[in-house]
C-alpha cells in the first residue's frame, strides 16, 4: 500500500509543541470499519505510524448503517415490532466478527442483551426519552470498537480499548433545551496535559469511540449524528496532536463528493 506523504507540521505553521507531538489522531467512519479487508488496511496504517515513532489514538464510529438501524429500532419499538431490525444488527456484528476471526457472540452478547432490555422497556411504555435514546445509540459505537480493538490485538498491535466517555466531558448549556444537551452536546477541547500524560503512560495505541461523551453528572451524551469527526477533532485538540487524519472509504484523495461528481 502506498500512502500520501504528510507535510512537516511546523512548516504549515503549527506551534512547536504541536509539530513535535508524537500524537496522531486517526478517525475511521462506518464504511471504513465494516469489512475485514478495510481492517487490514487500518492495521497497516497503524504499523506505519508506529514505525514513524508516533502514538496513534484511533477513533471510530458504529458499523455502516448501524446508527440508522438503531434509530429505526427506536421508532418501531414505539409503534411496531423492532425484532427484525434488531436481528439484522446482531447479524451484521457477528458477520464482521467472523470475518475478522473473532468470536462475536462471546464478545458482544452482554451488549446485545443490554440493547434487548432497553428496547423491551421502550416497547412497554411506547415512548422514548432522550436519555434512553442516547443509551441505545451509544451501543453501536461501543460494539464496533470492541471488535476493532480485538482485531488489532490479534494482529500483534499493542492496543488499549478506552471508553470515550472517560475522556470527553460535555458542557452543560442550561440555556438550551435538555434533549439537545443529551443528543447533540458539545465538549471542552482545550489542551489537556493531564490527559496527554495519562494516555502517553499507556504506551499503546488508544482505540476509542466517536459520537459519545459523558456529562458532568456522569450520564452518557451524544455529539449529534455524524459526530465522530467532532470527537476526533476534540481528541486532537486536547492532545495537541501533530495531526488529525480523517479516513474515509474512497480510493485516493478526492476533490469533490463522488456521489455528485462522477
Ligand atoms: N455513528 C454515528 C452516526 O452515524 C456517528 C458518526 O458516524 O459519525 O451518526
Ligand atoms: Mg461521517
Amino acid at each position: 500500500m502506498k500512502e500520501a506523504q504528510f507535510e512537516n507540521t511546523a512548516s504549515l505553521g503549527a506551534p512547536q509543541e504541536v509539530a513535535d507531538s508524537r500524537w496522531v489522531v486517526m478517525k475511521f467512519g462506518g464504511s471504513s470499519v465494516s469489512s475485514a479487508e478495510n481492517w487490514q488496511t487500518i492495521a497497516n496504517l497503524l504499523k506505519h505510524r508506529l514505525e514513524e515513532g508516533l502514538q496513534p489514538l484511533v477513533v471510530h464510529s458504529a458499523l455502516q448503517g448501524v446508527s440508522d438501524a438503531l434509530e429505526a429500532v427506536l421508532t418501531s419499538a414505539v409503534n411496531g415490532d423492532p425484532s427484525g431490525v434488531l436481528e439484522d444488527i446482531r447479524a451484521q456484528h457477528y458477520d464482521l466478527a467472523a470475518a475478522l476471526g473473532l468470536d462475536g457472540p462471546s464478545m458482544l452478547d452482554d451488549t446485545l442483551h443490554e440493547l434487548d432490555q432497553l428496547v423491551a422497556g421502550v416497547r412497554l411504555v411506547r415512548e422514548v426519552s432522550a436519555r434512553v435514546r442516547v443509551r441505545i445509540m451509544a451501543l453501536g459505537e461501543l460494539m464496533a470498537t470492541r471488535l476493532g480493538a480485538a482485531y488489532l490485538e490479534s494482529q500483534s498491535l499493542p492496543v488499549l480499548w478506552t471508553d470515550a466517555r472517560d475522556l470527553l466531558t460535555s458542557r452543560s448549556r442550561s440555556n438550551r433545551p435538555t434533549a439537545s444537551n443529551y443528543l447533540s452536546a458539545t465538549c471542552d477541547f482545550g489542551a489537556d496535559e493531564k490527559l496527554q500524560k495519562r494516555l502517553q503512560a499507556v504506551g499503546k495505541i488508544v482505540l476509542t469511540q466517536g459520537f459519545i461523551a459523558r456529562n458532568k453528572n456522569g450520564e452518557t451524551v451524544l455529539l449529534g449524528r455524524g459526530g465522530s469527526d467532532t470527537s476526533a477533532s476534540y481528541f486532537a485538540a486536547k492532545l495537541q496532536a501533530r495531526r488529525l487524519e480523517i479516513w474515509t472509504d474512497v480510493p485516493g484523495m478526492f476533490t469533490a463528493d463522488p456521489r455528485f461528481v462522477p
